[in-house]
């Protein structure tokens, strides 16, 4: 089983790929540009990471910041961080949602005998509307 021939290229300088020579390789046709850097590389010199065709140099670069997150850094802290965050809000929203449900059903409940007992407005529009009749 064997993947596609060419598979979807970054176009990023625009003009055909023919003319392009690899950075590494003079002789040889560039077959890709690096997604990072955007110089165009063979085959050979490329490789894919996460879906991206990069160069040694940029893969390594990026295999390195991807290690440091993974161990830990400013990033990391800020994205957990700010995990907690959207936590408790949503936890904050949830907790005030029921209390606005709690509050109102109460005040309905409050004031519906009050209304019933004094004001008999939905009786006399009803009585309207049958007068109108
Ligand atoms: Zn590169
Ligand atoms: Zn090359």
């Amino acid at each position: 089983m064997s993947t596609a021939e060419n598979p979807p290229l970054p176009s990023r300088a625009g003009g055909p790929m023919r003319r392009l020579r690899c950075t590494r390789h003079s002789e040889r046709e560039a077959a890709a540009c690096c997604a990072e850097c955007g110089l165009p590389f063979c085959r050979e010199c490329v490789s894919e990471y996460e879906g991206r065709l990069l160069c040694a140099a940029c893969l390594e670069k990026i295999v390195a910041n991807a290690k440091a997150d993974a161990d830990g850094s400013n990033r990391g802290l800020f994205a957990l961080t700010a995990n907690s965050v959207k936590r408790a809000a949503s936890l904050a929203a949830g907790v005030a949602w029921l209390w606005l449900c709690f509050y109102l059903a109460g005040l309905l409940i409050e004031k519906l005998p009050q209304s019933v007992h004094e004001g008999t407005v939905w009786a006399q529009a009803a009585e309207e509307a049958l007068g109108e009749e």
